[in-house]
């Protein structure tokens, strides 16, 4: 197969265009999905949700240790009073009111430790509110800014995959179009590399950029416009410019340009 209509060739551009935008687009869908990964916001969710667990964790240890705390200093309230009313009753003998007396001094030394522990325990708790209230904001932040990320990824990737719909199709309607043999040959060639076919401008093949010899130019040329050209250096169907395909396509046409020149 050799010889294909060279307005097909011209049309394979367009099936090649849409092969490299395909490709970009696809590349584009991969890279949008990175960009807007959500996995590093959600690693650093789980971080602050354990920790803020933690936190209350310690906050309801607290709890129990100010309800015991409150307990004994009702207990210690208690047995004072209960020494001041028999020492002011000055009913006992001067022994048991001594030995009351002492008892009375440790109980208000224990009631002023237990006070200090109540504040010690009441001071903590503020603390951990305040980091659990910290946390708290910190979430709603990052998963505000995790749900504008998933935002954005969901809307670019409609937006490609809008575009990759209409690209695909428009391909497929110009490759029905053309002859299978064509369409068979440009997609062996693109098995093996990203560019199966590409126009030669102004005597460079615009897929490797390779300037072509005077002498290869001259071939290029002379070629019926109907043969099929491959680049010498990318092995790509080198589609000429209209200018580049003046020779004609058949006998009848030869004819015409013997007559008309
Ligand atoms: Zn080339």
């Amino acid at each position: 197969m050799t010889r294909v209509d060279y307005f097909d060739q011209r049309r394979l551009l367009e099936v090649q265009v849409a092969d490299t935008r395909t490709a970009q687009l696809r590349h584009r869908l991969r890279r949008v999905a990175e960009e807007y990964d959500t996995a590093s916001i959600e690693a650093s969710m789980t971080e602050l949700r354990d920790g803020a667990g933690a936190f209350e964790a310690q906050y309801s240890d607290l709890e129990r240790d100010l309800e015991t705390v409150r307990r004994e200093l009702v207990s210690v309230d208690k047995r004072a009073d209960a020494n001041r009313d028999i020492m002011a009753s000055g009913d006992a003998p001067k022994p048991e009111m001594t030995r009351l007396q002492r008892e009375l001094e440790q109980l208000n030394r224990r009631y002023g430790d237990l006070e200090e522990r109540k504040v010690q325990i009441n001071e903590r708790r503020a603390q951990l509110k305040k980091a659990v209230g910290l946390i708290d904001e910190k979430l709603v932040e990052l998963s505000e800014e995790k749900e504008t990320r998933e935002k954005k990824r969901v809307e670019a990737e409609a937006e490609y995959r809008t575009e990759l719909d209409g690209v695909v199709t428009e391909r497929e309607r110009v490759a029905a179009a053309l002859p299978d043999a064509l369409i068979e040959l440009y997609e062996k060639i693109r098995s093996k590399q990203p560019v199966g076919a590409a126009e030669l401008v102004d005597s460079r093949c615009s897929s490797c950029r390779i300037e072509k010899t005077p002498n290869a130019l001259k071939a290029i040329a002379e070629a019926p416009a109907n043969d099929i050209v491959r680049c010498d250096d990318c092995d790509a169907i080198l589609v000429r410019s209209d200018g580049a395909a003046r020779k004609p396509q058949t006998s009848a046409d030869s004819e015409l340009d013997e007559f008309l020149n």
